[in-house]
């Protein structure tokens, strides 16, 4: 069979995302984890994803939409899947549909969904959400009580969980982070003052994994960590790996003369003739424009500058002496012989956040899945 495939694809190892599963779960003891898969698994592909955590028999997973979740049930999932955002009232009926667990954030919307489900003859599976200090969805934590007598009220809602969400737990200084889970805390009192059974509760994601162990809780909710891609720069401490890398392959060759200017607006030209490569890919993948002049890339085992503008589809690399042939590989994630490029390093390139560099990879560009 001849091969076709674009020159340009993500390879996903998902027995590093399994190794990283594994090894959060033991260093997060007794608590339970639920991986985060939205946004495409953080454009890892949440089906090949979410299989692979199912094999590994994760409790639940979670996603943002309810259109991810059904995308899930769809392909085969079966495991229990948490719509972390709130549902607008219309698409209520989905998540009973498909049997997906809801956000419940304000009293407004638990009374939306127990009326849903109350139509529907079934029981919602609810958590509860407490804003603690990120002021976006989730009831006020010094409101809370109001949210869980209701909840407990409604007949056609089963309390399942109680969370909340952190605003800087990536944060060095870890004092709103510590103030937050405080905050929360205090509004669970709430189940044993008045001696009811405690819901599961939640709220540290993979920087709160790492840096507050107390945050632990019954569950937690790891993302970027499941991804072997730290949260902040500094190397973490449980030992991850890195499950996707990003290759292309050069299809043109060229010489440019000295003070000859590179790509769109010229802001970069050679100071004696030079080897430029082109590689056919550009900002509609997701390499992302804020990486000209800035970024590196390996080309058979050696570093180089990305120069000139990176365009839509495709992007020049100074190769300067080294030579480079139609075909050869470029990495511009992942890593070869003594060199590595990291998701954090083309966030730092481009000056921003590890999440933005992998969920900005477009679906023009192919995965290809390894088991
Ligand atoms: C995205 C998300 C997470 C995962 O965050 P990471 O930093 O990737 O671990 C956890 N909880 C909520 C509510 C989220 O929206």
């Amino acid at each position: 069979m001849t091969d076709t495939r674009r020159p340009t694809w993500c390879d996903i190892d998902l027995n590093a995302l399994a190794h990283n599963y594994t090894a959060i779960k033991s260093h997060v003891g007794t608590a339970e984890v639920m991986p985060v898969v939205k946004a495409d698994a953080y454009g890892h592909g949440i089906t090949q994803v979410a299989q692979r955590l199912q094999q590994l028999e994760a409790p639940c997973l979670a996603v943002a939409y309810v259109e991810e979740g059904i995308t899930l049930r769809k392909n085969g999932i079966t495991t229990p899947i948490h719509v972390l955002g709130g549902a607008v009232e219309r698409q209520i009926p989905l998540f009973i549909e498909h049997d997906l667990t809801f956000t419940a954030p304000s009293v407004d919307k638990l009374k939306q969904i127990n009326e849903a489900a109350e139509a529907a003859k079934t029981i919602a599976r609810v958590h509860l959400k407490i804003d603690t200090g990120m002021e976006r969805i989730g009831i006020h934590h010094y409101n809370a009580d109001t949210l869980f007598e209701i909840a407990l009220q409604c007949p056609s809602i089963e309390v399942e969980g109680v969370f909340s969400h952190f605003a800087s737990a990536d944060d060095p200084d870890l004092t709103f982070a510590r103030l937050q889970l405080e905050r929360f805390f205090d509004a669970l009192e709430f189940f044993t003052r008045h001696n009811l059974p405690m819901p599961k509760q939640h709220i540290a994601n993979s920087a709160a994994i790492m840096a507050l162990p107390e945050s632990h809780l019954d569950l937690v909710r790891p993302g970027l960590l499941l991804y072997g891609v730290a949260p902040t720069p500094e190397p973490p401490d449980i030992e991850i790996r890195p499950v996707l890398s990003w290759r292309t392959e050069v299809i043109y060759f060229k010489v440019v003369e000295a003070g000859n200017p590179v790509s769109y607006g010229g802001t970069w030209a050679p100071t004696h003739p030079t080897r430029i490569v082109t590689l056919p890919v550009g900002y509609a993948d997701g390499y992302r424009r804020a990486l000209s002049n800035q970024a590196q890339i390996i080309i058979n085992d050696n570093l180089h500058n990305v120069v000139g503008r990176v365009c839509m589809d495709q992007t020049m690399v100074d190769i300067g002496t080294t030579s480079a042939y139609n075909g050869d590989q470029a990495i511009l994630i992942g890593a070869s012989g003594d060199h590595q490029i990291s998701v954090q390093d083309l966030a730092q390139w481009s000056d921003t956040i590890p999440y933005e560099i992998l969920t900005a990879i477009t679906a023009r560009v192919p995965r290809r899945w390894h088991p």
